[in-house]
């Protein structure tokens, strides 16, 4: 690594999974980085959510991805690392599949060795990351406008308010919206990427369709001792689509019984049709909660009411297309700007890895040739 390698700065938009592994494989090759999350916290679709009940008592949701499998050997020697220092480990709880229709189980299956949690949350990987040496990271704070200056260090970010964040000689985005107007739908702002600064890329980053999908959060006092698995996957059902108990999770509480249900992609989009994507009131968000919850119950499956439910709405759950699965990242090598993400490689926690892997790697070229 020459002296001037050292020196560059590169800023990492995002601190789901992709952009933390992004992070942190710069930054352990000399990279200054910074990460600039909008979120209050580390995780993006790998968060855990903090939630509290009627008793005070705290309240801990993997609200996002339950867990992840990895076959990719460079995904697995990194899962690897992170299990040997606590991040991760082996989630071996049975897992079946519920017909709606029948109210049967068509099959429940023994835990098998690669299913993969965080712990003590989903987030734990990207939180460890996001505070590695060499990596500063900022929370609470979006990145609007990226400006391309034909100087020394030449992008300039800017936050929505127009205040100045620093001057970087390279960029990683692993937000799909950077560049397209489905940012304006939801902020109100023109996209932070001016597309005529990548004409290359402009095509693919114009447009990429995603899944949405609600996610209920449960809390029971007593086991629901009627389901034999831990992960259910629902056929038939128009409204849900998966159920997991968080509690059986490696490292968390046990005090009470916590389930997350997913919703179809289908109910989502007929939610999102009538509300659109700006934030939902409690009034709606209440009304999804009682529907998801009611169509659990008549699974016959629930032997006892929750004490605490709550709705979060993912108006981006999983992208619909893969954008770049052979370079498993956008780049361009003018303006040392990479595109990472799950919606490049394939839409779940092992394609984001890849993905950042591959970020990392395009710019650590460049630092090397400077
Ligand atoms: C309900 C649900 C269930 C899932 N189930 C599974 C599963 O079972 N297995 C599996 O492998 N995967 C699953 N996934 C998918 C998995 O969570 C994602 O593939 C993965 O976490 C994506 O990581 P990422 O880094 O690409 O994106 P993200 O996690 O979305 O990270 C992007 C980050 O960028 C931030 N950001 C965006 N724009 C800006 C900006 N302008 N400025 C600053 N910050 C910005 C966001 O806040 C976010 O934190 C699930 C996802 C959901 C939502």
């Amino acid at each position: 690594m020459s002296s001037l390698s050292v020196a560059m700065k590169v800023a990492v938009i995002g601190s789901g999974i992709s952009g933390a592994v992004c992070a942190s494989t710069l930054a352990r090759n000399g990279v200054s980085v910074t990460i600039f999350e909008s979120g209050r916290g580390p995780g993006g679709r790998m968060s855990q959510r903090r939630e509290i009940g009627e008793d005070g008592k705290e309240l801990m949701f993997d609200h996002g991805a339950p867990f992840f499998s990895v076959s990719n050997s460079d995904a697995m020697a990194l899962v690897h690392e992170w299990e040997s220092r606590g991040l991760v480990s082996l989630w071996k709880q049975a897992f079946g599949s519920f017909d709606c229709a029948s109210n049967k189980f068509l099959g429940v299956q023994e835990g098998d060795a690669n299913k993969y949690v965080g712990v003590p949350g989903m987030n734990s990987i990207s939180k460890a990351l996001c505070h590695e040496s060499g990596v500063q990271s900022m929370f609470g704070t979006g990145i609007a406008k990226l400006e391309w200056l034909e100087e020394e260090l030449p992008w300039l970010l800017k936050d929505s308010k127009g205040e100045y964040l620093g001057r970087f000689d390279g960029v990683v985005a692993s937000d799909k919206n950077i560049g397209s107007p489905r940012f304006t739908q939801l902020t109100g702002l023109p996209p932070p990427l001016d597309l005529n600064l990548v004409p290359e890329l402009a095509t693919k980053l114009q447009h990429i369709p995603v899944l949405p999908c609600f996610s209920l959060m449960l809390a029971f006092k007593e086991p629901l001792s009627l389901i034999p698995a831990k992960g259910l996957s629902f056929k038939n059902s128009q409204i849900l689509s998966w159920a997991h108990c968080d509690s059986t999770k490696p490292g968390r509480p046990t005090d009470s019984e916590r389930w997350i249900l997913h919703s179809t992609p289908d109910y989502a989009n007929s939610v999102i049709a009538k509300t659109g994507l700006q934030k939902l009131s409690n009034e709606t968000l209440h009304k999804i909660s009682e529907e998801m919850f009611k169509e659990f119950l008549c699974s016959g499956l629930v032997s006892s009411l929750p004490f605490f439910m709550k709705a979060h709405r993912w108006g981006s759950a999983f992208p619909a297309k893969s954008i770049a699965v052979e370079e498993r990242c956008l780049w361009d090598r003018n303006r040392n700007l990479a595109i990472c993400g799950d919606f490049c490689v394939s839409p779940n926690v092992e394609g984001a890895i890849l993905s950042g892997l591959a970020a990392a790697s395009k710019l650590l070229q460049t630092s090397s040739s400077l």
